[in-house]
């Protein structure tokens, strides 16, 4: 079935005491909101802090914590990196792979990524799989070409039944942290296309059911015009998951 999804990644902000006050806060303002509940609400934030934040999320409904990352490897020599048993044990039950980030200064391959995938299929985690053209891209007119092979290299390999259990956020790397968003036409535009990549390779049972997220300055003011789209199914939130009343109005944008 086809969820309604906002997540928010933290990335690299907020010390643990900066943290804890900011993850209560957020927590709060979802208890006194109803209109909430049916979405699936998911933290993203520093590996550190994803035990206590779990713990802090019990009791909830559908708010869940995810990681931003994970080693593609099972476990063993590979000083500084986290493994996504690692991270399920901790209770995390989602994790983003293949941010635009983590592709540019990481340099992350789309067979890396495969590998990542993989790993949280294998773990019982959620991939969010992040895919999403650069600015000159775009301008060249090759978005589609780049978001198909991002598509096609790192995940076509995947059976329909562990494809399904994938979420996709489009995330146009111009975008991200810019303050410029797709307009609602061209996140839409996207999004079909994407879901009838997926049509064409798992059949229409399958792309109707993936959920694909929008990200890139998504915020409260253009949440409900994105997610009044009907390939959009939620948001993938950078800087406004960073302020909890931004972040829960994002989380209230849903067309009723
Ligand atoms: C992101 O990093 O995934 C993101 C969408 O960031 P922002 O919302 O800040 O553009």
């Amino acid at each position: 079935m086809r969820k309604k999804i906002v997540a928010g990644n933290w990335k690299m902000n907020k010390t643990y005491s900066e943290a804890v006050p900011l993850m209560y806060e957020i927590k709060d303002l979802l208890f006194k909101s109803s209109k909430s509940e049916s979405v699936i609400k998911i933290i993203a934030p520093p590996y550190l802090y994803i035990h206590d934040f779990h713990e802090t999320s019990k009791g909830l409904k559908n708010l869940f914590i995810g990681a931003q990352n994970c080693a593609y490897e099972e476990s063993g020599a590979y000083t500084g990196e986290i493994s996504a048993s690692m991270i399920k044990s901790v209770g995390a039950n989602y994790i983003i792979i293949g941010h635009s980030e983590r592709r540019s200064y990481y340099k992350e391959t789309h067979e890396d990524l495969k590998k990542k995938t993989d790993i949280t299929l294998k773990h019982g985690l959620t991939p969010i799989f992040c895919i999403g053209e650069t600015k000159e891209k775009r301008e060249s007119n090759e978005h589609f070409n780049v978001v198909e092979a991002q598509i096609t290299d790192s995940l076509f390999h995947l059976s329909a039944e562990e494809f399904k259990k994938i979420v996709l956020a489009y995330e146009p790397v111009w975008a991200i942290g810019t303050g410029l968003t797709a307009s609602s036409a061209q996140a839409q535009e996207m999004h079909h296309f994407i879901r009838s990549l997926i049509e064409k390779k798992y059949g229409s049972g399958v792309s109707s059911d993936i959920s694909i997220l929008y990200g890139g300055s998504c915020n409260e003011k253009n949440a409900a015009e994105l997610f009044a789209c009907p390939d959009v199914d939620g948001g993938l939130i950078g800087g406004a998951a960073l302020k909890a009343k931004e972040f829960v109005e994002i989380i209230h944008s849903f067309p009723k």
